[in-house]
């Protein structure tokens, strides 16, 4: 194993290996946590607690994790002098899977956020965002319960590749002068100028691991949502390439929209995934007046953040959304808000989103024991009404319980 200056490896414990394609999970894995700023070590702490209690309560000693606390943010700077020091990497990258919790983005200096630079480095391409309601949250919709999506946003493209030029600067004026001189396209003088590309390789790598997951989990359906009538060459080559990896990696296992009426009457026949497309602003409508002919789906980066937030919401918000950032071969879990700095150490907020990010963290490591009794955990709590300040103000009769509270109240119930 590697030599770490600042993080400890935890001494009776072994890393995951990557094996064919799929993760080997020791009985007494190391996973690498990351506390986070903020309100991130009050919502740690309680998601520790719920996931040792759910691995206890599904294997009664048998398996067990072994933490290993790695730095980033805050606490890095104090340590080590930097936000996000080298071996923190090294860290995920030879432990493959990790979970977060909210980073500060430093402000000036010309800091990268914590979280994209993560990302970067690692290669982490799928950001991948479950969407379902649990009973008893409050929600603006009238039938929660039918939208249980989700959704997998590519990572590193799109508008995201940061290639831009302000307006009234030499370069944006040289790229306007280049498009319009020798590309024959029109654009107003002192425009700012972003571009988006959109690739074979990167859409490609998103969609077959959508569609894998979609497999593995007895999904039945995976959406490309795009906005190729309008932007022919990057979202609707999105889609195009979505279905020639359906077709030429999944043959056997996909169909289409077309295949489907055509050879089956339009019933999904046992163990097939329906590939289909939407386009971007019928999505939206979709998602709410349908839901429930939704699954997997799988989209550029701009598409998938605006989509992501959106179907929260209809479940019960941020607090409660959980995330991941996945590669290749690492796995990051994070909570999907931010520090929340006005709440930091009151042992107040919603660890909800770490927690749900903690139950696909042990989905992907194969231990759906432990998720589930997490799951019934979290359905207990909330279903006996005993939640932190931010459901409790949405909920009739409910007891406000603090962070830790909450995450005993989940214990217990499971
Ligand atoms: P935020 O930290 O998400 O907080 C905004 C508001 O959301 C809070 O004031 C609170 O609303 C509610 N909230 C957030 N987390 C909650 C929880 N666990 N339980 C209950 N309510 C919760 O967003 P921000 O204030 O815009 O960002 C603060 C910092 O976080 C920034 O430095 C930003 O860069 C960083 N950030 C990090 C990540 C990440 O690490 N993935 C993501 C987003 C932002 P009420 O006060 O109304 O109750």
């Amino acid at each position: 194993m590697s030599e770490y200056s600042y993080a400890r490896v935890p001494d009776r414990g072994e890393p995951i290996a990557v094996a064919d394609g799929g993760l080997s999970v020791p009985r007494r894995p190391i996973l690498p946590f990351i506390e986070g700023d903020g309100i991130g070590p009050d919502i740690w702490s309680a998601t520790k607690r719920v996931v040792d209690g759910a691995v206890r309560n599904a294997y009664e000693g048998e398996r067990e994790i072994a933490w290993m606390e790695i730095f980033a943010g805050e606490k890095a700077k104090e340590k080590t002098g930097e936000w996000l020091p080298g071996e923190t990497y090294e860290a995920l990258r030879e432990f493959k899977v990790g979970i977060k919790g909210p980073l500060t983005t430093p402000v000036g200096g010309g800091i990268r956020s914590l979280n994209v630079t993560l990302r970067q480095v690692l290669d982490l391409y799928a950001c991948i965002r479950p969407c379902r309601w649990i009973e008893g949250v409050p929600s603006p919709v009238k039938e929660p319960e039918k939208l249980d999506v989700v959704i997998f946003r590519e990572n590193t493209e799109d508008v995201y590749a940061g290639i831009e030029w302000e307006a009234g600067t030499d370069e944006a004026e040289r790229v306007r002068r280049f498009l319009v001189e020798e590309m024959g396209s029109e654009i107003r003088e002192e425009s700012g100028i972003g571009i988006k590309p959109i690739s074979p390789f990167g859409t490609r790598r998103l969609v077959a691991a959508a569609i894998r997951y979609a497999l593995n989990r007895g999904r039945q359906s995976v959406t490309l949502m795009h906005k190729g009538n309008i932007m022919k060459f990057t979202e609707g080559a999105f889609r195009d390439w979505g279905y020639e990896v359906a077709a030429e990696e999944f043959p056997e296992v996909t169909l289409s929209e077309q295949e489907l009426w055509r050879r089956f009457e339009g019933c999904l026949p046992e163990g097939r995934i329906l590939v289909k497309d939407r386009i971007a602003d019928a999505m939206f409508q979709q998602v709410l007046l349908r839901p429930d002919e939704y699954d997997v789906i799988a989209t550029p980066n701009l598409n998938g953040d605006y989509l992501s937030d959106a179907c929260a919401a209809q479940v019960g918000g941020l607090g409660m959304a959980p995330g991941a950032n996945v590669g290749d071969e690492v796995a990051l879990f994070e909570a999907t808000h931010g520090t929340a700095p006005k709440y930091a150490g009151m042992d107040k907020v919603n660890p909800g989103s770490l927690i749900l990010s903690a139950v696909m963290m042990l989905e992907h490591i194969g231990w759906n024991e432990a998720a589930e009794a997490i799951d019934r955990g979290l359905a207990g709590a909330i279903g006996a009404k005993t939640v932190t300040y931010d459901l409790e103000r949405q909920m009739e009769g409910a007891t406000k319980v603090t962070t830790s509270e909450f995450g005993e109240a989940v214990i217990r119930h499971m």
